[in-house]
């Protein structure tokens, strides 16, 4: 899979190193470097002098797009503990386990369908088609790579997204199925509830 985790946009040109404004325009270079992707976020001003002259690939980037510059919003409230698509697609990429790169996949293609996610680019590593997504709403980027999913193994990727989603990422089957074999293991005591149900959740009173 590809070694290559969520990359932020920067909040300073990584030329000149001064601070993007609210609304400024920049401009993100997309290097191919050995160790994986690599982002570079610059002000019109680089760009102009130093990267927006002659062919990219004689600059050493191979894609290059805009975007606008908006501050980081306030700390959000504590997130939910719910697994969302979007937290579980980010996990999944910063996971970077083979297994996942087709759930990673069908994630990005139901973003991309939302609007959620933009290709911005798309680039061959280690012989595989990688689409280089960037979600407009934080500026981030990631690289997902393209499974060559046949049309038969469409519905089992699908089927995992979905018990990935319903059952998170930290909780997955595996860890179900080993609590199912210590609970037949060990006898329920009297009058509890045999099985894997979890047991009620308390919903604190105010
Ligand atoms: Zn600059």
């Amino acid at each position: 899979m590809i070694e290559w985790n969520i990359q932020s946009r920067a909040h300073a040109c990584q030329a000149c190193e001064r601070h993007f404004r609210d609304q400024e325009a920049y401009h993100t270079l997309l290097f191919d470097e050995p160790a994986g992707f690599a982002r570079m976020d610059v002000c019109e001003s680089c760009w102009t002098s130093q990267y927006g002259l002659g062919a990219s690939d004689r600059k050493g980037f191979i894609s290059h797009w805009q975007g606008v510059y908006v501050p980081p919003p306030a700390a959000p409230p504590e997130p939910i503990a719910r697994e969302t698509a979007e937290s579980l697609l980010r996990k999944l990429v910063t996971l970077g386990d083979p297994q996942y790169q087709a759930a990673c996949f069908i994630l990005a293609v139901m973003f991309e369908r939302k609007r959620l996610l933009k290709v911005q680019s798309q680039a061959n590593r280690n012989g595989q088609r990688v689409f280089i997504y960037e979600q407009p709403r934080t500026g981030d980027v990631f690289a997902i790579a393209d499974p060559n999913l046949q049309l038969n193994q469409l519905e089992q990727v699908q089927r995992d997204v979905a018990q990935l989603l319903e059952h998170g990422l930290d909780s997955p089957a595996n860890a179900a199925v080993a609590d199912g074999a210590a609970a037949a293991a060990t006898p329920p005591a009297a009058g509890a509830t045999p099985g894997p149900e979890p047991a009620a959740t308390t919903v604190p009173t105010k």
